[in-house]
């Protein structure tokens, strides 16, 4: 024997293999019939290539890269010209390119197979699960349709591009590229959620009015992705708060006066640039009425609120999926973690929130799908999802953090992925209507949109009559709802009622017994005392634990 072979000490024993490799569709029975309950079953096949691609070392390969090689601002040239461009690694590139190529910015707008809504969002929920960064601009792009088709001369012109598929990331005027990404710019440095505070202005060029070119002055704060081809913006005409559609280039052919002043340096979402800029007389066109912008780009806002549940359930989702695969493969104590009794608890609770997070994410994609044509599906849709980002949102990055525990020092490692993820979860809360935010909102469509209301109560009153606790929930959110407004100071507690009481009517009626009577008796009966591994005694664990990641 050598020397070397006498003295070596590198074995490697008792370490998980990679995940990377896992068809991250069929390994998801949760995700398989949520796909086909809410209306996706004729998107199957694309998802399931979508989920082998997602498995796949190389995919996962490139979402590493494009985190571990953050963006850089290269604000001039080498001759000094100012060129606002930002540069990223090819990795981000190509999973722009392969999320446009399966429509994750464009399906519902596109095509008019039923259930394309809930399918684009089972895809997005895979993707994100890859890379969460790179989602942003593809959530942005897909939302701003809504808002854009407010302007029907505008639209025209730019949805063909908008809503095509092969990505186009050169920095030319965008009528020239082959597809083209949008951004939003709304926060300024003196407020965010009060957009009245707003202090860009627009000046008309001509006659002004819709469709009419503008020059914007002002300051944004946060605008991410901001490559761009155009952003759809807040700035103040005389009639007020007004949404333009602000192109990096001009309709001349000039770079737009749309100044990047720098990149943030972020928590998490690292592939992704966020920026701060300036508009410098920056070219405009009006979209929607005059003194109507906030009307016309919350429409933007209720689809990119979607996906923050459906990106944050993907958090969760790739989480559990690390922690479960660990436990099974890592021995401790004389046997596999996945088979002590505590262990069991904590990744039967994971799989829960997991779980519970998805089926409301897809109910709510349902719901847009139908709303075009179901006044009632449009009012669900309205107040449940901005229930569910309240707490959907909030409660991933608890569930991440737990799930990084279940890898011991492995999962605080880079290496395994879990501090991206952890690093991520906060962001979906915090933009697009922070936690208090949300809750105001919903108090705000029961007073003024009361139909909202009523669509939410008869949805959870389909689940009255099979479960105790549900019923006793259920009553006094009623009771609630029925009595005075509620007061603001008490939003975050009845908002969170809601949201736990439509999961749980989604887990009676479609998941087994083990997760929905675990899932009542920690989240809506009294007996839980807050971190996760706390399901009482009874729960059939194994179960839960079980169908939560499917191998082979
Ligand atoms: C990574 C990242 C990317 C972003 N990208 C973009 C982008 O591309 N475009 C864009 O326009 N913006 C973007 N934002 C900005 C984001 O949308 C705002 O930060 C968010 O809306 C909150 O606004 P704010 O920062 O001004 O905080 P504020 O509005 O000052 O809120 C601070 C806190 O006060 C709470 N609050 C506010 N009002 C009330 C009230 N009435 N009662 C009780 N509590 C209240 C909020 O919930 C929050 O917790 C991004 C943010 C981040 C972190």
């Amino acid at each position: 024997m050598s020397a070397s072979a006498d003295f070596s000490t590198h074995a490697v024993h008792n370490q998980a293999p990679p995940l990377a490799g896992t068809h991250s569709f069929r390994s998801d029975p949760v995700l398989q019939a949520a796909l086909k309950r809410e209306g996706g079953g004729g998107w199957l096949d694309r998802l399931d290539a979508i989920g082998q691609a997602c498995g796949s070392a190389e995919l996962r390969e490139h979402g590493w890269l494009a985190n571990h090689h953050p963006p850089e601002l290269l604000a001039f040239d080498r001759y000094g010209n100012r060129v606002n461009q930002v540069r990223f690694h090819p990795s981000y590139h190509q999973l722009m390119a392969t999320s446009m190529g399966w429509q994750l910015h464009s399906l519902p707008w596109v095509s008019d197979q039923p259930g394309a809504m809930v399918a684009r969002c089972a895809g997005t929920y895979q993707m994100t699960q890859v890379e969460p960064g790179h989602g942003c601009p593809i959530t942005m792009t897909f939302a701003a349709v809504p808002a854009l088709r407010h302007q029907p001369d505008v639209a025209e012109q730019w949805l063909p591009r908008v809503t095509a598929d092969r990505y186009d990331p050169r920095d030319i005027p965008a009528f020239d590229k082959t597809a083209n990404t949008i951004g939003m710019a709304m926060t300024e440095k003196q407020g965010g959620s009060d957009v009245r505070r707003n202090s860009t202005t627009a000046s008309p060029l001509g006659k002004g009015g819709p469709g009419q070119a503008y020059r914007l002055v002002g300051h944004k704060w946060f605008c991410s992705a901001p490559m761009c081809d155009a952003f759809l913006t807040l700035a103040y005409t005389e009639k007020g708060l007004s949404c333009f559609l602000v192109p990096r280039w001009t309709p001349q052919g000039d770079r737009n006066a749309m100044q990047i002043q720098r990149l943030k340096d972020k928590l998490g979402n690292r592939s992704n640039a966020s920026s701060e800029i300036e508009y410098a007389g920056a070219w405009a066109v009006m979209v929607g009425p005059e003194g109507r912008g906030v009307p016309t780009i919350i429409e933007m806002v209720g689809h990119t609120r979607l996906d923050c549940v459906i990106g944050s359930a993907a958090l969760m989702r790739r989480a559990l999926a690390e922690a479960v695969h660990h436990a099974r493969h890592r021995e401790a104590f004389g046997a596999r973690l996945a088979d002590h009794a505590l262990m069991k608890n904590v990744l039967a609770d994971l799989a829960l929130e997991s779980e519970a997070a998805l089926l409301l994410g897809l109910r709510l994609a349902r719901a847009f799908d139908e709303a075009p044509a179901d006044p009632g599906a449009a009012a669900f849709a309205r107040i449940a999802t901005a229930a569910a980002k309240y707490l959907v949102c909030k409660r991933a990055p608890g569930a991440i953090f737990e799930a990084m525990e279940c890898l011991g020092g492995n999962g605080y490692a880079e290496e395994s992925g879990l501090p991206l993820l952890y690093r991520e979860a906060p962001v979906n809360s915090i933009w697009e209507g922070s936690g208090n935010v949300m809750c105001l909102d919903v108090l705000r469509a029961l007073a003024k949109e009361p139909e909202s209301g009523e669509a939410l109560q008869a949805e959870l009153a389909g689940g009255l009559g099979h479960d105790a606790r549900y019923d006793r929930v259920v009553a006094e959110l009623f009771a609630d709802l029925a009595a005075a407004p509620a007061h603001p100071g008490s939003a975050r507690r009845l908002v969170e009622r809601m949201a736990l009481a439509l999961q749980a009517r989604l887990l009676m009626a479609h998941a087994p017994a083990a997760v929905s009577d675990a899932f009542l008796s920690t989240r809506l009966a009294g007996d839980r005392l807050g971190c996760f591994g706390t399901l009482p005694p009874g729960v059939d664990l194994d179960a839960i634990v079980e169908r939560s990641l499917k191998v082979g």
